[in-house]
């Protein structure tokens, strides 16, 4: 069988081909191996590639095919965002803090991905310490949106969608504080989900805001996410927020859930500051037709407090930045200045240096929220607040069974557009905070394109209810208007 951009974009038919011997992982490996040659440069999606190794590792997942000692996703070749520690292969969080850092160990997400077999074809772009919403903010400059030239391919793992738009790779992980999965796979077309907080471990992920941060993956579809999502979650003793139960089956209601009598929640007004234009909701009505066709009952459903998740995110996120990365002082491993005159020197210049403007911002922001005399004003109300955002979105999943939204305001924006307005990038993430907020399962879902530029709906859903999400997403996928194409010039 001849390797192809449709067999490759879809994970889980790779893997039947894999099983079936029709292609080898050597050969899928190959082909991407020469797509990023060809491509990557336009789209600036990986920032490290490791095609030896790659190539050494689809053979030995060759090896076990043949042997019959497989799992289900071995020899697939995945892209992995450059926030999670890999042995041996520099790990930069984008960062020239972390510029010349090689881990001596994998993060857990990397060891599971390498228990299952998959090859790493490299490491993706994203927002510096993934601080960002546009893959702009880090030290190698902006990944490209695959679908329009001059575009942001969102962030912070803008890499990771970008990489999978354009064909550089089936799937990739990514990590989603307040939106860096659903905002990236919405605006570069592509089927992204955060699971919840807890669900996949944190070990070797490095930190931004440890109460928020979470692992999750990019794909073509929620079938392709799920079966990712069973390799990358679980229970790990190395991370102290890990939930120590039996993940979701998350494979088993796709295609077979029944979406009749489902109550579909759908946020109105997102109260004061957070309404748009009407594009958002007209873009929504296709979207709720399929739904309720499918006899899915929709009830719209009023959450106040969502409204004020923005500003209750950046005083937590900076928060808990400005106290993760007192880390990087010069003296352990990270950036170091030149000839120091002292230790204070030292910290300040190396800390001056290695960061860049938005990362130097939010340590500013919050050191400031936690000090005496602020605390009480911001970080206390700030964790007030998204106790009352989660009290409400637990009270909303009384009566519905998922919260349907849009992933973004605005398709993706231009390069440069927001890059020195912060508070406008801030408000891009309007919705895709709260449920990071409150810690639920939240996937973005394509939902088509306006002016040529793809955009995504959302779906929030209970605690550990990621089986229905997919489920969900999966049924609207399966539906005609779904548009799988390749982004122009990347045929
Ligand atoms: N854009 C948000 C921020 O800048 C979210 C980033 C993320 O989820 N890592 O903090």
């Amino acid at each position: 069988m001849a390797v192809q951009l449709p067999l490759v974009s879809s994970v889980t038919a790779m893997a039947d081909a894999l099983k079936k011997g029709e292609v080898s992982s050597v050969e899928l490996t190959r082909f991407f191996l020469e797509r990023i040659d060809k491509y990557n440069a336009r789209i600036n999606g990986y920032i490290t590639v490791d095609g030896k190794s790659a190539l050494a590792n689809a053979a030995a997942a060759d090896k076990e095919i043949k042997s019959n000692d497989f799992k289900y996703l071995t020899g697939i070749p995945y892209a992995h965002k450059d926030i999670f520690c890999t042995q041996g292969v520099r790990t930069s969080c984008a960062s020239k803090m972390l510029g010349n850092f090689v881990p001596p160990y994998d993060a857990t997400v990397s060891e599971k991905l390498k228990q299952e077999g998959m090859v790493m074809l490299g490491k993706t772009n994203m927002d510096e310490f993934a601080m960002g919403s546009s893959t702009e903010t880090g030290d190698f400059g902006a990944a490209v949106n695959p679908w329009k030239d001059g575009y942001v391919a969102g962030g912070s793992s803008g890499g990771s969608a970008a990489v999978v738009a354009a064909r550089l790779a089936p799937c990739a992980t990514a990590t989603d504080t307040g939106g860096s999965i659903r905002q990236p796979a919405a605006f570069c077309g592509l089927t992204g989900i955060k699971p919840t907080y807890g669900s996949v471990s944190r070990y070797g992920m490095i930190a931004f805001a440890s109460s928020l941060d979470q692992g999750g993956v990019i794909a073509h579809s929620a079938e392709d996410c799920a079966h990712l999502l069973r390799v990358i979650a679980g229970y790990d003793d190395k991370d102290p927020t890990s939930v120590k139960r039996e993940m979701p089956d998350y494979t088993g209601a796709l295609g077979t859930l029944d979406l009749k009598g489902l109550r579909v929640g759908l946020i109105t007004g997102l109260g004061t500051g957070l309404e748009d234009g009407g594009a958002e909701t007209g873009r929504l009505d296709k979207i709720l037709a399929f739904y309720t066709d499918a006899g899915c009952e929709i009830k719209e459903i009023d959450l106040p407090a969502l409204a004020l998740g923005i500003p209750t995110y950046y005083v937590i996120a900076t928060a808990e930045c400005s106290s993760n990365l007192s880390r990087y002082d010069g003296v352990r491993y990270g950036y170091r200045c030149e000839d120091p005159q002292d230790l204070d020197d030292l910290y300040c210049r190396s800390r001056s240096e290695g960061f860049g403007a938005e990362v130097k911002r939010r340590i500013i922001v919050g050191t400031h929220v936690l000090s005496t005399g602020y605390y009480d004003a911001y970080y206390r109300k700030a964790q007030q607040l998204r106790h009352k955002i989660a009290l409400e979105f637990a009270a909303a999943f009384e009566n519905v069974d998922a919260i349907l939204l849009p992933s973004t305001p605005t398709p993706a924006f231009k390069i440069g557009e927001k890059a020195d307005k912060p508070a406008d990038m801030y408000l891009s993430d309007k919705y895709t905070v709260p449920a990071s907020l409150a810690g639920l399962p939240a996937m973005s879902v394509p939902a088509g394109f306006e002016d040529g530029l793809p955009i995504g709906f959302q779906l929030i859903g209970n605690h550990f209810d990621e089986a229905r999400l997919l489920a969900l997403a999966h049924a609207w996928e399966q539906h005609g208007d779904r548009e799988q194409r390749v982004p122009g010039g990347f045929e």
